[in-house]
């Protein structure tokens, strides 16, 4: 166990803007975790964990306990019936993972090839790209009970998952701190590749298999989105907003080529990043912070942006886009100070 006090937090973020922790305690071990529990309990402190930094923004200096638990490994616990169950730690780099499985052969997670972050925060977030959503894949997750200071095995159905969404998020926040994920994945996968441009990419690389599409999804990735290590950023900063027929139907009248994808009863869902550059927004830069040149849903740290900086910015197209569509979009960034934001 490593414990900190004011730790920089610019290099544990992808973001990498200057902040500190209060307090940073990293762990290697589930036991470490406990028995830091046991020595100062939470109850009355303000904590909260970092997985791989790609989904944060701080504003402000962080005034609380910031858990970070680096528990690193993967095993195969099981392999029957054309499924695999994988256990991965919760601070394996996500990634690593994917490149594990389709080495391996297993198939589910292929399309979520290059996200940043860790394998903690996929369950936390539900990441999902080009048409999978990781819970489809998670098979169970193990967390610490930070007020029963206890092991806990919590099931997929339990945790509320939605688009970029988990009660991890929500009401259990201060409650669970996940230490593994078990996956279970599938040796004869379908491979999912009706998004706009996959089969192309696939096909410029050759036949379609579960490699190609992984080397497809990442050769898409890197073409659009700039690689955190160079320029600071943190994936999509808004999520994609889903608006109801009647709102639609207003904004087709005005917009006719507006994209949208029905989802059911919930409404349709439309393309942030087509809102934010309709705003003119898409490579505008204001100080440090710009907007991204190839992807609008992407802000970026130019060099030395301040987190406020950059959150500024945000507000700037959020207020741009409800001005001229009347649709109000949601952070996916967590935006941290030290007070919520
Ligand atoms: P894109 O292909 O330009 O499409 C724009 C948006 O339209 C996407 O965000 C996607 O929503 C939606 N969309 C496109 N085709 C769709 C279809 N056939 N059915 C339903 N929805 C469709 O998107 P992009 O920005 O290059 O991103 C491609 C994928 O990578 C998306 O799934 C996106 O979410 C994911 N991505 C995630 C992050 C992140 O940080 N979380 C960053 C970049 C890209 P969905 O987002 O719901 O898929």
């Amino acid at each position: 166990m490593d414990i900190r006090k004011n730790h920089p937090l610019a290099p544990l973020t992808t973001f990498k803007v200057q902040a500190s922790a209060e307090t940073y305690v990293r762990f290697a071990a589930e036991d470490e975790i406990l028995d830091f529990l046991a020595c100062q309990p939470l109850a009355n402190r303000r904590w909260m964990v970092l997985g791989g930094g790609s989904n944060l923004l701080f504003v402000e200096d962080f005034d609380g306990v910031l858990l970070h638990p680096a528990l690193q490994g993967t095993a195969v616990l099981q392999a029957r019936h054309g499924h695999v169950l994988v256990k991965a730690m919760a601070g394996e780099k996500w990634d690593n993972l994917v490149a594990l499985a389709v080495a391996n052969g297993w198939g589910g997670i292929e399309n979520l090839s290059h996200i940043p972050g860790s394998v903690g925060a996929s369950a936390v977030q539900n990441i999902g790209a080009y048409g999978v959503e990781v819970k489809d894949v998670i098979e169970r997750i193990e967390a610490i009970s930070i007020p029963e200071r206890r092991m806990v095995t919590i099931r997929p159905q339990d945790c509320g998952f939605a688009y970029r969404y988990s009660h991890f998020k929500g009401p259990w926040q201060g409650r669970f701190l996940i230490t593994a994920v078990v996956f279970r994945l599938c040796r004869q996968p379908a491979l999912v590749t009706h998004y706009p441009g996959v089969l192309q990419a696939v096909e410029q690389i050759g036949a379609l298999n579960l490699k190609n599409l992984r080397k497809a999804i990442v050769a898409i990735r890197q073409g659009k989105l700039p690689d955190p290590t160079r320029l600071g950023n943190a994936g999509s900063f808004f999520k994609n907003p889903v608006v109801s027929q009647t709102l639609l139907d207003g904004l087709l009248h005005d917009f006719p080529d507006l994209p949208r994808y029905p989802q059911g009863a919930r409404g349709f869902k439309l393309a942030a990043a087509w809102l934010i550059e309709k705003c003119g927004w898409k490579g505008r830069a204001v100080g440090h912070a710009a907007v991204h040149d190839r992807q609008a849903l992407v802000l970026v740290n130019r060099g030395g942006a301040t987190g406020r900086e950059i959150f500024d910015l945000s507000e700037a197209v959020r207020r741009s886009v409800c001005e001229k569509f009347g649709v109000d979009l949601e952070r996916e960034v967590l935006v941290v100070g030290s007070q919520s934001v």
